[in-house]
């Protein structure tokens, strides 16, 4: 979903590519296709690892770690400029805080 951006650059997704044992489940629940499996060059059981492709897509919705089985992927869901741009959606107006983070 490329047309649904947020600010940049201030996400909390984190990805440790060591970790991941490509089972693709992060792919599958994100509902912004911001990850994607790609083939890493080793071959066999492990030819593919998670990516991030579209950290600006990232609404921080903690679906992606909730299903990682290594923790391999991780966020931290409910704060920075995501949330906040959320909540302004939702409440609409501004609202009081992006949670914390120092972003902005
Ligand atoms: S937190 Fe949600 S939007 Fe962000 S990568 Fe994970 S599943 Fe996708
Ligand atoms: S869910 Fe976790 S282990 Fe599976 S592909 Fe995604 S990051 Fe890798």
């Amino acid at each position: 979903m490329q047309d649904f951006r947020y600010l940049r650059g201030v996400s909390t997704l984190k990805l440790d590519p060591d970790a991941c044992i490509g089972c693709g489940l992060c792919t599958m629940v994100c509902p912004h296709g911001v990850m994607a499996l790609e083939n890493n060059g080793n071959g066999g059981g492990k030819a593919k690892k998670a990516r991030i492709m579209d950290l600006d897509g990232c609404m921080e919705c903690g679906a992606c770690a909730n299903n990682c089985p290594t923790e391999a992927v991780r966020v931290t869901p409910g704060v920075g400029c995501a949330s906040y741009i959320i909540q302004t959606w939702i409440k609409g107006k501004e609202a009081a805080s992006c949670g914390g983070i120092k972003c902005c």
